[in-house]
């Protein structure tokens, strides 16, 4: 009689163990949205106002927890290295994000002695964040002529979202060009994901070249990040940068 007890006892506890996990999943899964997490990689050398302001948009728009800034050691697809070092490109990105709370940084890329590759990249922010958080990469405009290139570009419109934002000087992002490259699916999704950012015409090649010839660039970056370049006398000449 004992061993019944037992035996029925154990069943009512294994059921309604096996009942919460299955209420809770279907509670997560359909009322509670996925955290949202958005990364936005670049060389920001330096980084300016422009990519501050198209990042608080874009995370607006996506309703993102929180963009992540990761700077790259070096672009796969630039010939040139940065002018200025990691270690000056990332205390002035912590200087321009600081008073965000949305924004952080991440030096993952940096500590890599290879170029790296956006869709490793986001393989490895998903596998740290888990299955329940939805990663979307932002790049500007005029990286779309550029997306053929992009190292596993097929797998990362897949696995990620893949958000191009308007650009001064760049046409509104459209991608119909790639309809037989990508398939339509993938072309919709590019399209959905589009985000229609600020229009804030100022680059970093423009910066580097105005400080290169003296000329004042405060109207373009956080005054910390201004002070930063005045006090470590970064991009003075072209050459040398
Ligand atoms: P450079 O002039 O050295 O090429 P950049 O100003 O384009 O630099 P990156 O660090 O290369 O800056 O940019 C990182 C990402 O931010 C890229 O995806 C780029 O398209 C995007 N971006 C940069 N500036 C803007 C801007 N003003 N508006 C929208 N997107 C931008």
């Amino acid at each position: 009689m004992l061993f019944i007890i037992f035996l029925l006892a154990n069943f009512f506890l294994i059921s309604f163990v096996i009942f919460f996990s299955i209420a809770h999943n279907l509670l997560v899964n359909c009322f509670m949205a996925k955290r949202k997490i958005a990364l936005f990689g670049g060389t920001f050398d330096p980084i300016h106002l422009g990519h501050t302001a198209v990042a608080a948009a874009a995370a607006e728009h996506i309703g993102a927890e929180k963009i992540i800034f990761i700077p790259t050691k070096r672009s796969p697809l630039k010939d040139s290295l940065p002018a200025a070092s990691d270690d000056d490109r990332f205390a002035m990105i912590a200087l321009a994000i600081a008073d965000n709370s949305k924004f952080q940084l991440s030096d993952r890329e940096l500590k890599k002695t290879e170029p790296s590759y956006t869709l490793e990249t986001v393989r490895q922010f998903q596998a740290d964040y888990g299955g329940d958080t939805l990663i979307y990469w932002l790049a500007g405009a005029d990286s779309i002529d550029e997306l053929p290139r992009w190292y596993g570009i097929v797998e990362l419109i897949d696995e990620c979202n893949l958000c191009v934002m308007f650009r001064a000087g760049c046409e509104p992002p459209d991608f119909a060009k790639f309809t037989a490259l990508w398939g339509p699916q993938r072309v919709e999704k590019l399209q959905q994901n589009v985000i229609k950012t600020p229009l804030i015409d100022m680059s970093s090649t423009e910066i580097r070249n105005r400080l290169a010839a003296g000329r004042d660039v405060t109207d373009m970056l956080a005054p910390p990040v201004a002070d930063y370049i005045r006090k470590y006398g970064l991009y003075q000449s072209k050459a040398k940068n």
